[in-house]
């Protein structure tokens, strides 16, 4: 089964606060998504930008991708807060 990962350009930068996506060294991953109460916006976020504007992971919210080569899609947390709604 080939592994799902990111399509698009190589990603850069947080299209929230134009840091680097990789900056926050711990989380090495950025988000595909929506932006909280936001239907059709669909935006590159970092993680500290998905934890305040991110509408959560999963079908039709959001996609979490790995920041290094090969942009692997990664698991959603177990413990994203974001799910339990
Ligand atoms: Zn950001």
């Amino acid at each position: 089964m080939a592994v799902k990962r990111w399509r698009g350009p190589e990603p850069g930068w947080c299209d929230i606060c134009d840091n680097l996506l990789d900056h926050v060294d711990d989380k090495q991953w950025f988000v595909d998504g929506k932006l909280k109460g936001m239907t059709h916006r669909w935006t590159l976020m970092c993680p500290d930008c998905y934890e305040l504007y991110g509408a959560g992971l999963g079908l039709g919210k959001g996609q979490k991708y790995s920041v290094n080569e090969p942009y692997e899609k990664l698991e959603r947390d177990k413990n994203d807060t974001f799910n339990q709604r």
